[in-house]
Formats: C-alpha cells, sequence, structure tokens
C-alpha cells in the first residue's frame, strides 16, 4: 500500500521584516500515520515551518497542503491539525477539565460528548484525577500533559509538537518520550515534532529531517542520517564525526593527512571529499594493526562517561576521537588506556562514509 501524503510542501519561502529568510525554499512531504522530527540549531527555522504549517504565519512564497487541501486561504481553528507548544499556552484561568474541552465547546459539541472525549484525552495522558486543577497547581510535567490532552481531544490529523519536552528535566523528558512515542503508534496521528535534541529526534522518528538556515540538509530515516550523512553539517549535528579531509586517487583510496585511507568505493580520482567516522567505529588495539587504514596516535584527553570512555586521540594527521565501551574486558576495542599512552587506530573502511559535498575546486596534494 502506498502511504498517504499528509503534509505537502513545496518551494516554502518565508522572509521576516527585516530581510531574515527563516525559510529559503523548503520542499518536504510527510505520510499519514508518520512520526516526523524536524532537528536543527536554534534560528534554523523549525518554529517558523510549523507556524505556516499551523497557519501562524503566511509563507512568502510556495505551497503548503494538507489532507490533499491547498491551505492558503484556510486560518488556523479550520486546518486539520493541532499544535501543543513548549511553553503549555495553557488557559490560566481555567480549569484542567475546561481547559481540554475548549475546542470542542467552540465547535458547539454537545455536553455529553464533551465529557466523554475530555475523559479519553485525560486517560490517555494519565491525568484522570487533575480535573478540578488550575494550571498553577500543576508541575511541569502535568502541564505538558494537559496541552497535550487539549490538542489531541480534537482528534486532527496531524499534531504539530515545538519541543514540547524542552522544559523538562531529563528524566522526566525520557519518560514523556516513550509516552509520546506509545501515544502516537495507539493513535496513529501523524506528528511534526520539532526539536533542537539530536538524541530525541533520533530516539522517536520514523523519518526526520536536519535543517541549517531555512533549508533542509538531508531528510530520511534516523539511522540513514546517522550512518550515512550527506553533508559535514549532518555529520557534525547529529553525534559527534571524525571528518577528514580527503584526495582521491582511486575509486576506492584516497590519500588523507592520515595517510593513505582505504573506502568502500564511490570516489571519482582527483576530486576532493570529506571522509567521515563515527567515533564507536574506530577499533583501537595495544599492538599494531596487520591491516590498511590505522593510523598510529597517542591518548590526549580521557572522558570517563560512565557507559564509554571516549578518548582524543593526536596522530601525525591531526586529533581523532574514539570512544570504547566501558565493559572491562580485555579484547581489542574495550582496553582501555592511559593519557599519553600509544594506540592502534584501525578506520575500517566499510565505516568510512564519503561526504560528496564540494569543499573547494583545487585538488589538494596528497600530505606528505
Ligand atoms: P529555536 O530553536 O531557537 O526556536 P527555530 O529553528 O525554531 O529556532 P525560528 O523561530 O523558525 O527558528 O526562526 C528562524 C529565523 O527567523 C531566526 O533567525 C529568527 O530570528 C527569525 N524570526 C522568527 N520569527 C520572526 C519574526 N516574527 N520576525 C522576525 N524574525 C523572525
Amino acid at each position: 500500500m502506498n502511504p498517504t501524503p499528509v503534509v505537502e510542501l513545496e518551494g516554502v519561502r518565508k522572509v521576516f521584516d527585516g530581510g531574515t529568510v527563516a525559510l529559503d525554499g523548503v520542499t518536504l512531504t510527510v505520510y499519514e500515520g508518520e512520526f516526523f522530527s524536524l532537528l536543527g540549531p536554534s534560528g534554523c527555522g523549525k518554529t517558523t515551518l510549523l507556524r505556516i504549517l499551523g497557519g501562524f504565519e503566511v509563507p512568502d512564497a510556495g505551497t503548503v497542503r494538507i489532507a490533499g487541501v491547498d491551505v492558503r486561504e484556510v486560518p488556523p481553528y479550520r486546518r486539520p491539525v493541532n499544535t501543543v507548544f513548549q511553553n503549555y499556552a495553557l488557559f490560566p484561568h481555567m480549569t484542567v477539565f475546561d481547559n481540554i474541552a475548549f475546542g470542542l465547546r467552540m465547535r458547539r459539541r454537545p455536553p455529553a460528548e464533551v465529557r466523554r472525549k475530555v475523559g479519553w484525552a485525560m486517560e490517555l495522558v494519565q491525568i484522570e484525577g487533575l480535573s478540578a486543577r488550575r494550571p498553577h497547581e500543576l508541575s511541569g510535567g502535568q502541564k505538558q500533559r494537559v496541552a497535550l490532552a487539549r490538542a489531541l481531544v480534537n482528534e486532527p490529523r496531524v499534531l504539530l509538537l515545538d519541543e514540547p519536552l524542552g522544559a523538562l528535566d531529563l528524566k522526566l523528558r525520557k519518560q514523556l518520550q516513550i509516552e509520546l512515542m506509545r501515544l502516537q503508534m495507539e493513535l496513529g496521528t501523524t506528528f511534526v515534532y520539532v526539536t533542537h535534541d539530536q538524541e530525541e529526534a533520533l530516539v522517536m522518528s520514523d523519518r526526520m529531517a536536519v535543517m541549517q538556515n531555512g533549508r533542509l540538509e538531508q531528510v530520511g530515516l534516523p539511522e540513514e542520517l546517522y550512518e550515512r550523512p550527506k553533508t559535514a553539517f549532518v555529520a557534525r549535528f547529529l553525534g559527534r564525526s571524525n571528518l577528514i579531509e580527503a584526495h582521491a586517487v582511486a575509486p576506492d583510496r584516497a590519500e588523507t593527512p592520515f595517510g593513505p585511507l582505504r573506502v568502500s568505493g564511490g570516489l571519482t580520482p582527483g576530486r576532493r571529499y570529506l571522509l567521515g567516522i563515527r567515533p564507536e567505529k574506530l577499533r583501537l588495539a595495544r599492538e599494531p594493526w596487520n591491516r590498511a587504514n590505522t593510523v598510529t596516535a597517542r591518548v590526549k584527553e580521557i572522558v570517563y562517561t560512565g557507559a564509554e570512555n571516549q578518548y582524543i586521540l593526536e596522530a601525525r594527521g591531526g586529533e581523532l576521537v574514539a570512544y570504547t565501551l566501558n565493559a572491562d574486558i580485555s579484547e581489542p576495542g574495550y582496553e582501555e588506556y592511559d593519557y599519553g599512552e600509544t594506540v592502534h587506530v584501525h578506520l575500517p573502511p566499510e565505516n568510512l562514509v564519503v561526504i560528496d559535498e564540494p569543499i573547494g575546486d583545487e585538488p589538494r596534494p596528497p600530505a606528505p
């Protein structure tokens, strides 16, 4: 069965007074039932994109379709969407029940239906006992549950969530992440979720987009973006990455400051690339590896994070970051190293990602 497009953006551009280009030609399709995240640094345009979907901003160019309808002339309250904001935006003078009932009452639903649906929404987000409280009598997590219930009670086709967990402490955030994922699966509602927290996006999304400067850098499955970033920005923004300048000398070979490196293929001889490798994909050993793609380095810094040891390694060609699991076993890849120790670093060719992004026209001479 083909997925049904629910949100369709084409060439959407938004320039604010003063000339800030918040969105610079965004084309994107989100499908029915997807948990889709927009991830990017502050100011990249995520909120503007969400506000355009909600009908709170009007694009200067491009088209926006929701559930097959061009929504240019459709006011926010007529769109099949609801928004959950980071600051909850609850009505302070109303009880929890009245906050949640607000949308239904605006649509003049009969009182019995209002009671039933509000009860259903409160149960969904597990706040059954709080109906008579006012927002100032709630914790941050409870307020966010009310905000969610207030949006879900209207059974939107698309739920827009703007950093809904941003104001909560880490433990609560993790708990609510799981609850939100469960809710989304149960209801099958399409979620468009804005966050600047890369782990949150990786954990929660079916698909996601990384944004920069009003543009979508890359759209895909979380593992696609993490494992095969198409730009240096995506490689750096999603987790950490070792990025190595390379000058291709064969389809599967390049000269780099770390010496010649083999990759799985796809290079055009004579061109320059960045090769990316994640810190957890470097292999460390005390004894030299009898293989290609090895670099000798010295341990410069060690960061102990509990589950992992993170090493900053100094090699002739520059620094490399490597993570090893703190598993207390003495096998290559798991050993622990001390400051100043020499380590042999293997960069498996299959884990070197070729980032095919222009990085200057001049071919770089091979490293000495
Ligand atoms: P954050 O994570 O900080 O919320 P964001 O990615 O959501 O950032 P936006 O709020 O969409 O970013 O803002 C994109 C750009 O547009 C920023 O440079 C911002 O300063 C600018 N901008 C947003 N709203 C307005 C406005 N009403 N008037 C002028 N400029 C605006």
